[in-house]
């Protein structure tokens, strides 16, 4: 008997365990497998593979049953999934169900999951840009949240080593606030992007109208090529999941990556339930893991762990992790874990139409838009709220269709439809203030399909985030008027938190034990060799788009475990 203990032992026992397979979890496998470990990728969803998984990818709209809509009773079973813009006939299948997800809101909050390997890495929007020393240094300056334990230096060369690997189009634009990366060539702003651009330049010294930075390949180069991917086809149905590995996802180029060293295992149907802790050694020795179609309970062990399930998952595996040493949750000391949660608003919108540049259209399609970096309280407080917000912009001219006439006149007119006048508009992307009340806890009674404890989620919106509303409208209608653009509204989208899927905080990361749960390695505190590196970490949220700062993180503090490891630290 005592072998077999032995032998199953050693099947269960890796150097390190990743949790999540979606962007930051990937990017941890695809590190710590380089390095040489034996590593074992626990994923709840259901294996995707690149290319062969994606059904919906190369089908004209004609062949989808419905056209691209969902039909209600099926929308019914997604009520939350289907207030994303990304959720459609073509894409359903990588968003989960009501029923799988089951949580409380104290406050409205939609929280949106892609189970499945590679986790919303197939249908997120791309937008990658750079933080710079204005965000790290935002807490301390502006006195909230805590002071992050980490500056612009810290991160700049994992960047770098991201974006190189990703594949990032954009615009080298010297931009203090919005540092540059290692670009692929960038796409073209439109001639009404470039108008406005020269307009706000005439009249802000410090606003700034770029193209966008986003996780397409515009030219590949050698390290995308070995990876299998090739250029964006700008076909601009990325969420369905791309063939041709155009933009970045784990499934078309971490996860293989990380498959081709020999070192990966990849489980899928593994809902972690929570974490061991052995409190003789001082550490964590490995996962609870409940096989999602057997419901079997079994645990794997290794020398390090990795929680990269997405922000509220890891603050629900921490929570869940008690033992006598830590009656409330792993490494919670503190009694912080779980608070000081936010996200970014994205409740504002305005549009305009614009009767210039008749002349000129556009041609094929982009899967970017142009962009603003934040303008407002910079360089000093300048209104009555804390920091601000980055915006979209985006042109386009829609088509006018002549339906006049009978007959061949009618099929006539439908024929020669022409470009309408051009229609614009700006998305607000504000930067939340993370509150010791915006919390997430475990329910004490409900329980999800596997028996864990669901999470209650209180984050609502406050003064602040209305205030930066209304500047954004005021903001955005001015500089839209000054440049002779008619016709606009400036729209509040009611968009709930947690809708635009940036959600953070929880498990911050700061210098002192007493007001942090992470270390500037992205270690628990008081459980070293428990790392979190996705949006969980994050100590505050600043405006642009999260998801390349979790990937750099988590390369950083990847290759930090290694050398704690080899140093027989941990
Ligand atoms: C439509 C859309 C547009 C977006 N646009 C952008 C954008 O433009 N730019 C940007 O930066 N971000 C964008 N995002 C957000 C981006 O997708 C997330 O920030 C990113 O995916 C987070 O990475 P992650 O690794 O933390 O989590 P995910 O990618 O969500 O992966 C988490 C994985 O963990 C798994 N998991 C969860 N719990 C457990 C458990 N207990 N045990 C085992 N596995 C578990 C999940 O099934 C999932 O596969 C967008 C998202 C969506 C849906």
């Amino acid at each position: 008997m005592a072998y077999f203990l032995i032998d199953s032992l050693k099947t269960q026992t890796y150097d390190a365990l990743v949790v999540g397979s979606g962007i930051s979890g990937g990017w941890a496998a695809k590190e710590l497998t380089q390095q040489g470990l034996r590593t074992l990728l626990l994923e709840r969803g259901r294996p995707v593979n690149h290319v062969t998984d994606y059904p919906t990818a190369l089908l004209n709209p004609w062949e989808l049953e419905h056209r691209g809509q969902v039909p209600l009773a099926v929308r019914n079973e997604y009520s939350i999934a289907s207030r994303n813009y990304a959720f459609h006939e073509d894409t359903m299948h990588f968003f989960a169900k009501d029923s799988e997800q089951p949580y409380v809101q104290e406050k409205p909050y939609d929280w949106i999951h892609g189970y499945q390997v590679g986790g919303r890495s197939l249908t997120w929007g791309r937008q990658t840009q750079r933080w710079s020393d204005f965000d790290f240094e935002g807490p301390a300056r502006d006195g909230y949240a805590v002071d992050w334990p980490i500056r612009y230096t810290d991160i700049a060369p994992w960047y770098s080593h991201v974006e190189r690997f990703v594949g990032i189009t954009g615009h080298k634009d010297g931009l203090p606030t919005l540092p540059d990366g290692e670009f692929l060539p960038p796409h073209e702003m439109s001639c009404v992007e470039k108008y406005f651009k020269q307009q706000v330049a005439t009249r802000h010294s410090d606003r700034h109208v770029i193209i966008g930075r986003a996780a397409h390949i515009t030219e590949p180069k050698p390290i995308h090529l070995q990876q299998g991917r090739a250029r964006c086809q700008h076909r601009t149905l990325c969420e369905r999941g791309c063939p041709y590995g155009g933009y970045f996802s784990s499934n078309a180029s971490t996860i293989p990556w990380a498959m081709r060293t020999g070192k990966l295992t990849l489980r899928p149907h593994s809902v972690v339930h929570s974490i061991i802790y052995d409190e003789q050694k001082g550490l964590a020795t490995g996962v609870r893991v409940i096989d999602t179609q057997t419901h079997q309970m079994t645990e794997y062990y290794a020398r390090i762990i990795f929680l990269n399930a997405s922000a509220l998952h890891t603050n629900l595996i921490l929570l869940n992790s008690t033992s006598h040493r830590f009656p409330n949750g792993l490494g919670n000391d503190s009694g912080l874990l779980g608070t000081h949660m936010a996200f970014h608003s994205y409740r504002g919108r305005v549009t305009a139409t614009y009767d210039g540049f008749l002349d000129s259209t556009t041609d094929g399609r982009r899967p970017n838009s142009s962009y603003m970096p934040r303008f407002r309280n910079v360089f000093k407080q300048e209104t009555d709220f804390l920091r601000g917000y980055a915006a979209t912009f985006y042109s386009s001219r829609g088509q006018i269709d002549n339906q006049e006439g009978v007959g061949a006149t009618l099929k006539q007119n439908l024929l020669n439809s022409q470009p309408g006048e051009w229609q614009v508009g700006s998305a607000m992307m504000a930067e939340t203030i993370p509150k010791a009340q915006s919390t997430v806890r475990l329910d004490p009674v409900l329980k999800d399909n596997f028996g864990i404890p669901q999470l209650r989620v209180s984050v609502d919106y406050d003064d602040n985030d209305r205030k930066i509303l209304k500047d954004f409208f005021e903001q955005f209608t001015e500089m839209y008027t000054q440049a002779g653009f008619k016709n606009i509204r400036a729209i509040d989208t009611g968009r709930l938190p947690g809708s635009e899927n940036h959600e953070m905080g929880g498990v911050r990361m700061g210098r002192d034990s007493r007001t942090s749960l992470l270390n500037r390695w992205n270690q628990l505190h008081h459980c070293p060799n428990v790392f979190v590196t996705d949006g969980a970490c994050m100590t505050s949220t600043s405006t642009q788009n999260p998801s390349l700062t979790y990937m750099a993180l988590t390369a950083r503090a990847a290759h930090y475990a290694v050398r704690q490891m080899k140093a027989k630290n941990l």
